[in-house]
């Protein structure tokens, strides 16, 4: 039976019209759009030129007779809806019976279909909406759309695309919209022969580690916890990044009954959960799957949109920041080892043991197991990896860097620092003569260094410095934040906070620690709280190394900041003055050595 049907016009045009295809990634959509439409399970889309030349998709769904695959180019037609009032009940995608016609008006397009009932399959060719060829031929079962030459015959548009970088990247966010809904069907992405993408069958878990890991290992999505709240309004589930796994750059996404869709305001439901958990400017990452009624969401009709707005938005504001907060709880107060990720950690050699393996530089003093069980996967900087940074490339014949636990503190002596030059190298790095070649500092880690120190100081001499805040804020806390809060009082006061008691359940402050000034101390009291709970610190002297270390990262200069010449002698002078300076607490390097031999082996 020939199942696709012309709509009414008054349909058609009550479809908000607009240009269905702008570039390369919408055609994409539309053609991948169409195979899952056709329940296919297997999906390849072939690039090149990044859709320039072609964009081929390849589909093993249900294809079309030969009736349906001629009438699949005519403006209007779908087998997908009848009426008007189905577009607003609607679960299928393409729903407009305008993408085929508008992406053969506007390029070459050869495809073949054939039904799984049917013998042989259709060939069909169209230049600008011209049927150039038509014919039974042999194909399997599914169909293949070949779409070349896009905008050959509207130069202007053709002109507008961007480069080939930026078009690529067009094609692979919308790709990315539409696997992270299908987890069940495979898809590969192949770029100018070049498998960028291939994706199993699976789960939405290993779905998201397939697109976004770079292993079988489960790295990237071991840094998650699982969301799941069900309501009569809406059901939510999915993943949403531990704070201590989050970057500057974040993967946000949001799908509404498989749809993906940009959505500012539960942004900020996410963000507001996630509250005093995040330093600085780093954004949650999360993956975040809505399903509700169809009724209760106005799909914007028009095809390139990627907003949908929701009967009632507030409700479901507060149902997400709670079920994201309650997921975030969970896991806060979970053991913190991941076992997941332990046994694909490499384990670095424990410092006691002799240097076997020259090339690795060993930190005597560095504890990996100082901060609990902390393990970060390998997207975010590792405390692991960070072992190893600074050391040369183990390659080929060149000799290992003369990188040895002996000169671990040798590099840099307060002598040397006095009046040497000093430069400041992108807005990160302050770059000195040190003995045996170029001194590298990091300008961020080695101000939290020193402010740390002197932070702990303060704190074993209950002298820190208070700054009155302008205007008093008012701290509340759950139950169990409050059983945490009680202990650590005397220390922030000892630092500097100017903190009481106002309800049972918050705290009024009226001062900050000096350094601090400026900042709003609500964000940074919560931080505290949330890394005692994390990393556990029970004793006073390790929830007093977190309220320094805390205090330290907020107050520290950020990368970016230009430093003057005082400046940056003030901050190597303190570091070597430190009892180790090379590595932070928890063993990043502070401070690289790029060896008189390895600048000379350059030229
Ligand atoms: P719509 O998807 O909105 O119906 P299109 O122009 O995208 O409009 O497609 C027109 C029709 O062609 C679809 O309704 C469907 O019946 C058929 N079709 C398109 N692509 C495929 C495909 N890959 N497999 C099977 N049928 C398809
Ligand atoms: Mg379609």
């Amino acid at each position: 039976m020939d199942i696709i049907h012309l709509l009414p016009d008054s349909v058609a045009n009550q479809i908000a019209a607009g240009e269905v295809i702008q570039r390369p990634a919408s055609c994409l959509k539309e053609l991948v759009e169409n195979s899952l439409d056709a329940g296919a399970k297997r999906i390849q889309v072939l690039v090149r030129d990044a859709g320039r030349t072609t964009l081929q998709v390849i589909d093993d769904g249900t294809g079309m007779s030969e009736t349906d695959a001629r009438l699949a180019f005519e403006r209007h037609a779908t087998s997908k809806i009848r009426d008007a009032k189905d577009l607003f009940s609607l679960r299928t995608m393409g729903f407009r019976g305008e993408a085929l016609a508008s992406i053969c008006a506007v390029s070459q397009v050869e495809m073949t279909t054939r039904r799984a009932e049917d013998e042989t399959g259709t060939l069909l060719e169209i230049h600008g909406s011209d049927v150039v060829r038509q014919e039974v031929c042999s194909c399997p079962v599914g169909t293949n759309i070949k779409v070349s030459n896009l905008f050959f015959n509207v130069p202007a548009r053709r002109k507008f695309l961007k480069s080939d970088q930026t078009e690529l990247r067009n094609l692979l966010t919308e790709f990315y919209h539409i696997v992270l809904v299908y987890p069940k069907v495979s898809f590969t992405f192949v770029h100018n022969d070049e498998i960028l993408l291939e994706l199993p069958a699976g789960t939405e878990k290993q779905r998201i580690e397939a697109v976004f890991g770079n292993s079988k290992r489960n790295v990237y999505t071991s840094a998650f916890v699982e969301v799941h709240t069900e309501t009569e309004m809406v059901s939510i589930h999915g993943f949403v990044v531990k704070p201590e796994n989050a970057t500057r750059k974040a993967e946000q996404y949001f799908f509404v009954n498989s749809r993906y869709m940009r959505h500012p305001y539960f942004l900020k439901a996410v963000q507001t959960a996630y509250s005093g958990m995040l330093t600085n400017d780093y954004q949650p990452s999360f993956f975040l799957y809505f399903d509700l009624d169809p009724e209760a969401i106005d799909v914007n009709v028009h095809p390139t949109k990627t907003e949908i707005k929701f009967a009632d938005e507030q409700t479901v504001f507060q149902i997400l920041m709670a079920a994201v907060r309650e997921a975030l709880g969970k896991f806060t107060l979970a053991p913190t080892i991941d076992f997941d990720t332990q046994g694909n950690i490499n384990i670095p050699v424990p410092p006691n043991q002799p240097a076997q393996q020259p090339r690795m530089g060993l930190d005597p003093t560095y504890n990996p197991f100082h901060t609990r069980g902390t393990i970060y996967p390998d997207r975010v900087p590792s405390n692991w990896s960070s072992l190893y940074e600074g050391i040369a490339p183990t390659t080929g014949n060149t000799q290992p860097s003369a990188f040895h636990p002996q000169q671990e503190q040798d590099i840099l002596r307060a002598e040397d620092v006095e009046n040497c030059p000093l430069w400041q190298y992108g807005g990160k790095y302050i770059l000195l003569p040190g003995a045996g070649g170029l001194v590298l500092v990091n300008q961020h880690r080695a101000h939290t260094a020193i402010l740390r120190a002197s932070f702990l100081e303060q704190l074993g001499h209950r002298q820190g410095v208070m700054q009155q805040l302008l205007f008093p804020e008012v701290l509340e806390l759950s139950q169990e934040e409050l059983a945490l809060v009680q202990p650590l009082l005397p220390d922030l006061r000892a630092i500097g906070f100017d903190i009481e008691q106002l309800t049972p359940d918050s705290y009024s402050i009226q001062g900050v620690p000096a350094l601090l000034a400026g900042q709003s101390a609500l964000p940074t009291l919560q931080h505290i709280l949330s890394q005692v709970r994390e990393r556990g610190a029970d004793t006073q002297a390790e929830w007093r190394e977190q309220i320094a270390q805390t205090l330290a990262e907020n107050a520290a200069i950020p990368y970016g900041r230009t430093l003057t010449e005082p400046e940056m002698r003030d901050i190597v002078t303190k570091l070597v003055q430190l009892p180790v300076y090379r590595r932070t607490a928890d063993g990043k390097t502070i401070v690289s050595l790029l060896s008189d031999e390895e600048i000379n082996k350059r030229f």
